[in-house]
Formats: C-alpha cells, sequence, structure tokens
C-alpha cells in the first residue's frame, strides 16, 4: 500500500475521504463547515493537494474538449469504407 499517511495530522478527514469530496469540493457543491475541514487538511497535506492540482487539470482538459465548438465539426477520421464493404461480404460469404 501506498497511501499517502495522513494519521499523523489527526484530522477529520482522510485521504480517502478528500478523494471522494473533491469533486463535491470543486463543484462548491460541500456546506462551508466541510469545506473548512477539506481546506485544513489540504493545507497540510502535499499529496492531497497535488491530486486536487491534477483532478482540476484533468476537469478541465475535459470541459475544453467537451466546450470546444470545434470539435463537433470537426472532420472525423476517415471511414473506412472498403474495409467495412469486404468485414460485410466475407459475412454475406459465412451467412
Ligand atoms: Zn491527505
Amino acid at each position: 500500500m501506498n497511501e499517502p499517511r495522513c494519521e499523523e495530522h489527526r484530522h477529520d478527514l482522510t485521504c480517502r475521504e478528500i478523494c471522494e469530496f473533491m469533486m463535491a469540493f470543486l463543484d462548491g457543491e460541500l456546506p462551508p463547515e466541510e469545506r473548512a475541514v477539506f481546506e485544513e487538511h489540504l493545507s497540510l497535506c502535499p499529496p492531497c493537494v497535488q491530486y486536487l492540482d491534477s483532478y482540476k487539470k484533468t476537469i478541465a482538459l475535459g470541459k475544453q474538449a467537451m466546450a470546444d465548438p470545434c470539435g463537433i465539426d470537426a472532420p472525423r477520421p476517415p471511414v473506412p469504407d472498403d474495409l467495412v464493404k469486404a468485414i460485410l461480404a466475407a459475412r454475406k460469404k459465412q451467412a
């Protein structure tokens, strides 16, 4: 096991719980008191800060991809028409 060791911090939240709350925290859905505990844990636990950071980046990338209007009209990968036909033909032969 190679979990961040936060027992020594004696927080109400463990790193595992922090990970579970991260989404709610970033969405601003945590009640203020839980948010305070969350932030206190982050202030004392660098591994969780790093995790939150990479989590944020992942979300930002996801939102970018979804919000990008070019993504909708972007050229699709060429459909391998001949390949599809070949597969269908092969199937017909088998059937
Ligand atoms: Zn932690």
